[in-house]
This record gives C-alpha cells, structure tokens and sequence, in this order.
C-alpha cells in the first residue's frame, strides 16, 4: 500500500520532469543497443527477458534467451511443456524457482490471457512489482515507472537523495519519481532508456555524467555527491551450514529425496544427509558452495551396503532412483554435479 510522502519527499512534478522524460527517451532512442528482446512489444517475450535478466547480466542471458524462446515461442508452447524440459531449458541461469513460476505463471497466461496492467500481473507466480511493471509498460505501454538497482541508482543520484531504498519508505519515495517520469506517450521507451542509463553511463562504480543526457540537471553531480549515492544496504549476515549428503549408487543410479530441511534448493530433489547449521567453518570439509548468503561446507560420505540397505526400505517413503546422467533434468542445481564430482573413490 502506498504511504503519504512528506512534503520535503514529494516527487517534482513541474515541467522539468517533463523536459527530463523527454531529454532521456531522446538519448535512448539514439544509443539502445539493439538487444533481442527489443524487437517486439510482444508481452510474453518481454517478460522472459525481465524473468532472465533478475541478478544475470544482459550479455550473459542473450544466448539462453534465444535457446528459451526457440524451445518455446509462445506461452501456449511453454505452457504445455514438461516442467523437466522447461528447468532443462533454463540450466545455467539459477535461481531455478524463477523457472518454475515462469512456467505456472505461463499455464495460467494460456488459460486466462495475458493481463495487461501492473496490479493484474502481480496476481501471477514470480511476478513481483518491478517484473510486472516492466511489462506493462513495455508491452502495453501502461505509465507506470520501474524500480530495479539501476533504477534506485540513477534516482538518488539524479534528485540527491539519501534515501533507505531497501525499505518501504525509501522505496515509495523513489517509486514516486519513477511514476512521476512515466507520465509520457511512451513509458515503454521512457522505462528501458532509465534501464539502458543505468547500465551503460550511471553506472555503479564509474558514471560517464559527460555523456548523460540528465548531466545539467542531476543534483548529485552538482553536489559532488554522485559516488556516495545510492546508500549502500547493511549486508545480510552469512550463515554457515554443513552438509554431510550420503551418495547411494545402485549400478548408475543415485538416491535423491526431497529437500526435508535445507534452507537453499527448497522442495528440490537432493542427496539423503544431515544438514545442520553451525558458527564457524568446520576443520574439514571436501568441498564448498555458496548460494545467495549461506556458506555451505560439504563432507560427502559414500554410503556403506547396510545403509544403502536401510535406504532401500524407504523407497516407498519418497526416495527417487536417478540416472547419474539425467542428475541435471531432475535438478539442475550445479552443487549436486560438483558433489558427485568430488566422490571419494
Ligand atoms: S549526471 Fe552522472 S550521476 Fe547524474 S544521473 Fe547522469 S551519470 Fe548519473
């Protein structure tokens, strides 16, 4: 829900804003680069790509992009697909529970058809306020702004603003800005030129303000303030986790249950074993592997015949059999191939 700004807060909705949103899409249109998914306003391309690029950079998601939507061109092929095919498809891009809301998302689209606004599309799995904003405004053209980091970036500095941006204060107060900018014939364009800004000229560590369409009027140049800006966020405290996965192999197949008690790979098909959370890395360890802030230790242990044994007694509990070669159809996660990588002989 959004909360009444203070005044000292409230976005400049003068015709600078205006002049702004014009000067900016004016750069755009001259400077894009010509990214696959700029092609067409087509929703359900647009959409991938916003999905595909959260937390992976646009040079590195081009070719899984093209890969995807060979696989799948339309919602309706997506929707049908196998969800194996579907994580198969989107191996090496992470975070694989994008892939699956991508996929129910994509049987509720076929179902439904596709929503057009903002507060419609954030009704889907996966579909946040940003993914969904940068859809209808760049597939419908709805005059909403966009809030990613490139986004909070360029507006704490381009307004001078020391704001909280990780909470919801500091957020509606940019958000506003971000609105307040779209107000124009072409948020689509208005909303991937803040993106293609952000990447390319105010950028994170050394913004080319020469170059930037905004550098007469951004407050933070002025100011000297612009290297500061955004507030850095406290970082997350890392928690460190051992795990001791138990491989039980039958000819070439490998023991896998479903993810008990892990906080990382939830419901995701994994080896049996003991995890458990401690304060300090441990003395030994064969392998490490890190997933968002969580250091996980792993100490692999090949199960003797009499525990397979007891492993055979609970097939009918939830235990899947996989073929050491199929191992990435069933999760795709890299940890499991670099533990099995690791097996003591
Ligand atoms: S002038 Fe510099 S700091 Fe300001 S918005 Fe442009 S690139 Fe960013």
């Amino acid at each position: 829900m959004k909360r009444n700004l203070p005044k000292k807060d409230r976005p400049d909705t003068s015709p600078n804003t205006a002049a702004m949103s014009d000067a900016l899409t004016s750069w755009y249109l001259e400077n894009r680069r010509p990214l696959p998914w700029r092609a067409s306003q087509d929703p359900y391309r647009i959409w991938i790509s916003e999905i595909m690029l959260q937390q992976t950079t646009v040079q590195a998601v081009i070719p899984y992009y093209e890969r995807f939507l060979k696989a799948f061109p339309t919602v309706k092929d997506l929707a049908q697909a196998p969800l194996e095919k579907v994580l198969e498809m989107w191996s090496g891009l992470g975070y694989y529970s994008r892939a699956r809301n991508l996929h129910k998302a994509a049987q509720l689209f076929a179902e439904k058809g596709f929503p057009k606004t903002a507060a419609e599309l954030t009704e889907f799995p996966g579909l946040g306020p940003y993914t969904s904003r940068a859809v209808s405004s760049i597939a419908f053209e709805e005059k909403v702004g966009v809030l990613d980091g490139n986004v909070i970036r360029i507006l704490s500095r381009v307004h001078n603003l020391a704001v909280e941006h990780w909470k919801p204060a500091g957020r509606d107060v940019l958000q506003t800005h971000a609105d307040a900018l779209a107000q124009v014939d072409k948020p689509s364009d208005l909303n991937q030129a803040m993106m293609e800004l952000g990447a390319t000229v105010c950028t994170t560590h050394s913004p080319t303000c020469l170059l930037c369409p905004w550098k007469t009027s951004c407050k933070s140049l002025e100011a000297n303030t612009h290297q500061t800006l955004p507030l850095k966020k406290p970082r997350a405290e890392g928690e460190i986790w051992v795990w001791q996965p138990e491989i039980m192999m039958q000819k070439n197949r490998v023991a896998l249950v479903q993810n008990p008690d892990m906080p990382f790979l939830k419901g995701q098909w994994v080896f049996p074993g003991k995890i458990s959370r401690v304060k300090k890395k441990p003395e030994t360890f064969d392998l490490k592997h890190g997933i968002t802030h969580h250091d996980i230790y792993i100490q692999i242990k090949k199960a003797s015949a009499k525990e397979r044994q007891k492993l055979d007694v609970q097939t009918a509990k939830g235990v899947q059999w996989c073929e050491v070669g199929s191992l990435s159809s069933v999760n795709p996660s890299i940890l499991l191939k670099k533990v099995l990588s690791h097996l003591p002989s």
